[in-house]
């Protein structure tokens, strides 16, 4: 099967509120997939409904063909997640958390454990209380990486490591999605660290669902467009346009367009990811609701 998540209409309520509404996804496996999205998007809540945490108020979702909320065991033996609190147990050292992954997974790779661990310095037999923000989501992504599943789901993983932790964090990653065909969904407000680490990016706001798209195909379609003020009319027919900006003799626009924009007198310079990511979610979500799924 070529892909590792798909929902159909997938929606969530919490009472009357709704955290994802009718989403729609297909995501290929074995790429580093981002999801981004504004506070309160619905980013964790398509995670835990992705690990069987959360039940769909209505619609579908299947991790490579089973539901997991209704078939679990299936599900949770190839998805390794770290969600946002990071879970680990206080009064465990951390051999104790090895110990009970070790316990609780039929796969399990001591040897990649210790051996991270050790290359991080962490040292076995401190209690994870006594560890720092950013050593606990070092020792939560071991822990989710010794498991050696095929989809690894991290909810902002790198929002507490320093610069130098973020960048040595996502290269392990990357080596290790590399090294075993993983596919990694992970979520964060980092733009920058998302170009140069994923490939595929998923944008949610406000419950919908925005974007899911190759990164590279995003980029080649979305640009800047600069003309005069009497041609923005019409440069605003060369494709969905996602921000206008005026002064008083030239137009901006950020515009999505299938085809090459090749018009005399008009500049077109490419949009970068974080230009494309806050276009989108600079838009209201009226106009998200009906017109700007991709
Ligand atoms: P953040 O970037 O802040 O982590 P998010 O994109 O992960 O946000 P979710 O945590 O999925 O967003 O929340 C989506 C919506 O669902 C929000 O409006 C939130 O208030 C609501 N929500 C989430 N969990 C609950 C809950 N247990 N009970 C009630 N409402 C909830």
């Amino acid at each position: 099967m070529s892909e590792v998540l798909v929902t159909e209409k997938l929606s969530r309520r919490y009472g009357r509120r709704w955290a994802l509404q009718d989403v729609d996804l297909k995501l290929p496996t074995g790429r580093i997939i981002g999801l981004v999205g504004p506070n309160g998007a619905g980013k964790t809540t398509l995670m835990k409904l992705a690990v069987g945490l959360l039940a769909p108020t209505s619609g579908q979702i299947e991790i490579f063909g089973a539901s997991p909320w209704k078939q679990p065991l299936q599900v949770i033996r190839r998805v390794g997640y770290v969600a946002q609190e990071r879970p680990l147990y206080a009064s465990f050292t951390v051999r104790d958390m090895l110990t009970f992954g070790k316990k609780l997974n039929q796969v399990w790779d001591e040897n990649l454990a210790v051996n991270r661990l050790d290359q991080l310095g962490i040292p076995l037999n401190l209690r994870t209380n006594q560890l720092s923000n950013g050593q606990q989501a070092q020792v939560a992504l071991v822990l989710a990486l010794a498991k050696k599943p095929d989809l690894l789901i991290l909810d902002e993983p790198i929002g507490s490591l320093d610069p130098l932790a973020r960048k040595e964090f996502l290269q392990v990653l990357l080596d290790e999605a590399a090294t075993f065909g993983q596919t990694v969904l992970l979520s964060s407000h980092q733009i920058s660290d998302l170009e140069k680490f994923c490939d595929y990016l998923i944008i949610l706001s406000s419950s919908r669902l925005l974007v899911s798209e190759d990164i590279d195909q995003l980029t080649a379609t979305h640009h800047w467009l600069t003309c005069r003020n009497e041609d923005a009319d019409r440069a605003s027919r060369s494709g969905k346009v996602l921000e206008i900006h005026r002064n008083e003799r030239t137009c901006r626009l950020l515009v999505k367009a299938d085809r090459p924009i090749d018009e005399a007198g008009w500049q077109i310079d490419n949009a970068s990811l974080e230009d494309i990511v806050l276009g989108y979610l600079a838009l209201r979500p009226e106009s998200t609701k009906q017109e700007m799924t991709v």
